[in-house]
């Protein structure tokens, strides 16, 4: 278990960032401005390690970031798998693409490894404590937060709002709600002990149909990673989240294993979902907190370590004096880095809904795969080197390792 590296009561001072939620994007940011100096609370509900609906596969651009941030042997401490194939079955039909190496890691211990990483860095870290951001006045943002016997208020220049899809925390301010997409799927998954051969190592199996797709990837320690996407009124009708998977991997002629149907699963709320604003006086928002599209691509992760990594520059300016034009700055930012993979994603999504259109596109990837390596690399590395450079020219992972050098 990962201990407090502060005591509730302690909270009470004026910090100069307070992050909710300590997911890749809260611990990522939460470190980041640490290593930059910063005074930072993180906080999240959960208690940690804990497991989270995920596919669980770190692509080569949320690799290059780790690398790029100091955390180059984050993946191999924690004994990540490394994957270079996807393998996409539909009634039969089977195609393989070839991927850039990613790493497939426990949502449990990957999350874990990167507090760790924050507290080492000098982040004060809270588990198990629900935050509620307030309305702001000129000089602070204040933060309610609450465990299960206490309360507290937290004063900060900065609120940094990581609360993935599912975060609470902005329910208070109705500027910052979100709107979720008519009959978009819902996520739900499990990690199983898996001791059979068939799902190998290095390989991502996606199973796909009209009601949902199922991905399986094998992940440390011998386990299997579960985590689906599915039409709420298939789920209904089967029974279950698990039934409605089984039914999907049956049908694409994949093998349902031992214990899919018994062991306990997860799930989420609604997965296509965007939030009416982005930041506000002295509040930012990033990962999922921002709004989510189906994961079919799985690169979530990449995009929360990608945005923390282009939002430390702002945040270290807007501690050091807050300007309202920060607020919209970070928000063409977000969309400019983000918004544009984003819909790359919606529109596999898109074209996963048609059956049709899904099935010829399997087909054809099945008798020619290279045609699919414009998606892959709109998604790869061959972009990232643009990515990880910040507008005004500087380069904010020279500037962190250096600091990590200075602290260490
Ligand atoms: C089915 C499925 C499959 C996916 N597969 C992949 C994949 O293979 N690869 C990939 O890169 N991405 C994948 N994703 C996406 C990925 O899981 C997310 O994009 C990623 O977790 C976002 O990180 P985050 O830090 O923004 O939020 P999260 O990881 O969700 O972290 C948010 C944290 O905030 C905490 N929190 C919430 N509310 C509060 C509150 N009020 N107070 C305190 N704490 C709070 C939560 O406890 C949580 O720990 C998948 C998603 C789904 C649903």
């Amino acid at each position: 278990m990962i201990k407090a590296s502060i005591a509730f009561s302690d909270t009470d001072k004026f910090w100069d960032a307070v992050v909710i939620g300590a997911g890749p994007a809260g611990s990522t940011i939460a470190r980041l401005l640490s290593l930059s100096s910063r005074t930072v609370l993180l906080v999240d509900r959960a208690d940690f390690p804990r497991d989270k609906v995920c596919g669980c596969c770190i692509n080569d651009i949320a690799a290059g970031v780790l690398s790029k941030i100091g955390l180059e042997d984050l993946l191999s401490q924690q004994n990540a798998i490394p994957f270079s194939q996807l393998i996409v079955c539909e009634s039969g039909i089977k195609a393989r693409l070839q991927l850039p190496t990613g790493f497939a890691l426990s949502r449990s211990k990957f999350d874990a490894a990167l507090i760790r990483a924050a507290i080492a860095s000098g982040v004060s870290f809270l588990p198990r404590v629900t935050a509620r951001v307030q309305p702001s006045d000129e000089s602070e943002r204040l933060v309610k937060i609450q465990n299960t016997s206490d309360r507290n208020e937290v004063r900060a220049k900065l609120v940094i709002v990581a609360d993935g899809l599912d975060g609470m925390s902005l329910s208070e301010l109705p500027e910052f709600s979100t709107v979720a997409k008519e009959n978009s799927k819902f996520g739900a998954g499990v990690v199983l002990s898996y001791a059979d051969t068939f799902y190998e190592e290095g390989r991502i199996y996606m199973a796909c149909s009209n009601h949902g797709y199922v991905g399986l990837v094998r992940i440390e320690d011998n386990k299997l990673d579960i985590a689906v996407a599915l039409n709420r009124d298939f789920s209904r009708q089967s029974g279950s989240p698990a039934l409605a998977s089984a039914a999907i991997l049956e049908s694409a002629g994949l093998p349902v294993p031992a214990g899919f149907l018994t062991e306990h699963w997860t799930g989420t709320n609604t997965l296509t979902r965007c939030r009416l604003s982005l930041s506000g006086e002295r509040l930012f928002l990033i990962g999922d907190a921002c709004g989510y599209t189906e994961p079919f691509t799985g690169e979530g992760m990449s995009w929360a370590l990608l945005a923390a990594a282009h939002m430390a520059p702002l945040a270290d300016a807007a501690i050091e004096h807050w300007k309202p034009e920060l607020a919209p700055l970070w928000r063409r930012q977000y969309l400019q880095l983000i918004g544009k993979k984003q819909n790359v994603s919606a529109v596999v999504a898109a074209c996963l809904k048609r059956g049709g259109l899904r099935r010829l596109c399997l087909l054809a990837l099945s008798a020619v795969p290279e045609i699919a390596r414009p998606i892959v690399d709109s998604i790869a590395a061959r972009k990232m080197q643009a990515d990880l450079t910040i507008p005004d020219g500087s380069n904010i992972f020279v500037h962190s390792r250096n600091e990590h050098a200075v602290k260490n």
